[in-house]
Order: structure tokens, then sequence, then C-alpha cells
């Protein structure tokens, strides 16, 4: 029988990859389901439903992990789980590929085959599997909500007798998926919204969701969109450009969100200081590209910061600040990547190493880190 395990992760990590839910679906495919007891507490999913669904609680990390085949994570295991890791298991999880490098060389010394949901292809037919999609959406959902919480006055338009409220003005940043649901949050609010990208395909995007599009839209614009969907790295002059066009408009923003990147590479810094100076006093920006250096000059990762009479929120595990929804989510798109590696009549792993979806997310395999876009990388 296949043993399908999930423990708890480390403290700044509230997300869980396995819920009561998959739980059941593992079980319902002939699985047996362990589960490191509490970890799914700070996601609000108490021991109880899980052991409902049929998954059995354990004591320890080092329990849960001791007969596992598959392995759940969120994040990076643990050097305890590390050492709890066996050749030939499988890992799945948010392995943080381009992160400390010392740490992913100790991961694949275990000799487990590790995959990484960060690197799942944009295909139609992993997008259930797409955890970048699913994070995203919630986090920028929740940095409009957390900016509007924060933010002393008000978002949508109220006309009353004392006087009319004006509506405030939110600019997002980066007009892709979290992006995107920013602006649908934002006018749900009742904000007046406006987006920047620097892909051609983000403009009808942001417009069909009542927003205004602002951009530098030249010949280089039009030729910015790369393989799946993603941004190329701008040339210093179109920098110079984009940095002209949104100085001046964000002197008029109450708030700005902004969730640029481009993979593999450091965030591109978007927002100045100067930039940041010139807003209003209570004005709120929500740096979602934090974690990986920042689009804003000063935001500092994990922390929220003041800069003028101007706050600056840096938070770095956004979609965690959502942990119930992340958590569900997440989990479904690992369902969705095993559930296929499971042969139900022979009851063990049927893993197809050139399918393009395994090809793709596996990171480590038999000791040696073995993706083509990690190979003599020392970064
Ligand atoms: P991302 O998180 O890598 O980047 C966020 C946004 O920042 C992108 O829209 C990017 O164009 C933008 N950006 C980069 N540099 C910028 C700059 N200098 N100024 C302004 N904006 C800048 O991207 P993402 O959110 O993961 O998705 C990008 C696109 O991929 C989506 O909009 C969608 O079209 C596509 N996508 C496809 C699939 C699929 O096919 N399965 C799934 C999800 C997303």
């Amino acid at each position: 029988m296949i043993t399908i395990s999930a423990t708890r992760e480390e403290e700044g990590e509230p997300r869980v990859a396995l819920t009561p839910e998959t739980s059941k679906k593992f079980r319902s495919i002939g699985a047996r389901v362990f589960f490191e007891a509490g970890a799914g507490e700070r996601s609000f999913f108490p021991d109880a439903l899980f052991k409902e669904a049929g998954a059995i609680a354990v004591a320890s990390a080092t329990e849960a992990l001791a007969e596992a085949d598959i392995v759940l994570k969120v994040g990076r295991p643990s050097a305890q789980e590390l050492a709890a890791l066996k050749p030939g298991m499988v890992l799945a999880g948010m392995l943080d590929p381009f992160g400390p490098r010392e740490g992913l060389q100790s991961l694949a010394e275990t000799g487990v085959s590790a995959f990484t949901m960060e690197f799942m292809p944009r295909i139609t037919r992993a997008q259930s599997m797409d955890v970048l999609s699913s994070q995203s959406n919630l986090a920028g959902y929740k940095a409009v909500v957390d900016a509007a919480a924060h933010f002393a006055r008000a978002f949508p338009m109220m006309m009353t007798a004392a006087g009319t409220v004006p509506a405030a003005r939110v600019f997002v940043m980066g007009a892709g998926v979290a992006g995107l649901q920013a602006v649908a949050t934002a006018r749900r609010l009742g904000a007046v919204v406006s987006a920047t990208d620097v892909r051609p395909a983000a403009k009808e995007q942001v417009q069909s969701l009542g927003a205004k599009f602002v951009a530098v839209e030249d010949e280089e614009f039009k030729q910015a969109e790369a393989a799946g969907g993603y941004a190329k790295e701008m040339s210093p002059e179109y920098q110079k450009k984009q940095a002209e066009l949104v100085a001046s408009h964000i002197a008029g923003q109450d708030i700005v969100i902004t969730t640029a990147l481009i993979p593999g590479r450091p965030a591109p810094k978007l927002v100045t200081r100067a930039m940041v100076e010139t807003m209003k006093p209570g004005s709120i920006i929500v740096d979602l590209a934090a974690e990986r250096g920042g689009n804003v000059e000063g935001t500092k990762p994990g922390e929220v910061t003041q800069h003028g009479g101007v706050t600056i929120m840096g938070f770095t595990n956004m979609a965690g600040r959502i942990p119930g929804n992340a958590s569900s989510l997440y989990a479904r798109n690992l369902y969705a990547f095993i559930e296929p590696m499971v042969d139900r009549k022979e009851n063990n792993l049927a893993i197809k190493w050139d399918d393009e979806i395994i090809a793709g997310t596996l990171i480590a395999k038999d000791g040696q880190i073995v993706h083509p876009r990690l190979k003599g990388s020392s970064a």
C-alpha cells in the first residue's frame, strides 16, 4: 500500500500540504495517509477532521516520515525531517529552487526524488497543479484587504449629508495572477483602480476588470511576453521611460500594490524612495515582491515600515496570511499532481519520468540535483 505523509511546517509557515479533503481523496485511491499531529492547526484544520477523513495521526515528523512513499510539504523539509528521508521517496513541495543552494544540496543527498511545484509547466493539463496561480491569486486579494484594513480612509465613494467621501485611488503594478486579483478586489471595494504591466496581454485583462491601464506601450512592450506568459527583463531605456511614467502617476495614489516579477531574477525595482516621498501621508504600499528583493526601494522583507507617513508592507508570505484557503488550494494542487503517480491496480508508484510535468518539476533524484535550470548554478 502506498503511504502518503505530511508534517507540520516551520514556525513562519502556517499553511499545510494535506487537508482533511485531500486525505479523503488519497484514501479513495487506496493510499494510507499519515500526518503529524497539529500539522493543520494553523490553517484551522484540527486533527479530528483529518482522523474523520481516514488519516492517521502520529506524534512526530520522524514517525510520519518513517514509512512514507510520498512526502507532502509546503516549504523545504527541516533538518530533522531531512534526516528521516530515505532514497527513492517522493517529496513534493515549494522547495524554493533558487533559494540557498546548500539546503538544496542536502536535500538531494538524501536520495529522494524531489519535485518543486514552482517549476510546474504552464500547460493546460497542469492548470489544476499550478501552485503559483493558486497562491498568488489569494495573495493579491489579501494584499488589498490588508491595505484597506490599515488605511485611515474608506475605499468607496460615499455621498452623505455631511459631505462626500472620495473613492480611494489604488495602483497595481504587475498585472499577472496576483495583480489581476488585486485589481478585482480593489474594484469590488469601490476604489478607482489603475494598473501597469510590461506585457501587452495584460492591457485588455486590466480594462475588462474596469481599471485603467497605464504603461509605456512602445515596440519593446509589444515583445515583452516570454514563454509561459511570463515577462522578460526590460532594457535600461525602457525602465527609464517606465520610471518617468510611474513617478507622475504614483503621486496621486492612496494605495500601491506591487507584484512585478521576472522568473529566476531579482524583482525589478519600480518604485524609488523619491517616488514614495511624493505620496500623501497615510498612503499604503504593499510590496508582494518582497520575498524576491521587493519592487519598492526601502521595503524590508517580512516587516511593516513607515517612510514619511507612508506605510510599506513587506510581508513575505502573503498567501500564508490567508492559510485556510491557501492550504485547501495548495493541497488540491498537490493531489492533482500526485494522483497520476499512483497505480491503483498494482498499489505502487508508477512515475512516468519522461512526462513533461514530471520532468519539468523534478529537481533532485538519486542523490543529484538534476534540473537543467539548476545544474551548474551556484546561486
Ligand atoms: P509573475 O508572478 O512572474 O509576474 C507578475 C507580473 O509582473 C507579470 O504580469 C509580469 O508581466 C509583471 N512584470 C514583470 N516585470 C514588470 C515591470 N517591469 N513592470 C510591470 N510589470 C512587470 O507572473 P504570473 O502572475 O505568474 O503570470 C503571468 C502570466 O502567466 C499571467 O497573466 C497569465 O497570462 C499566464 N499564466 C498562464 C497559466 C497557464 O497557462 N496555466 C497559469 C497562470 C498564469
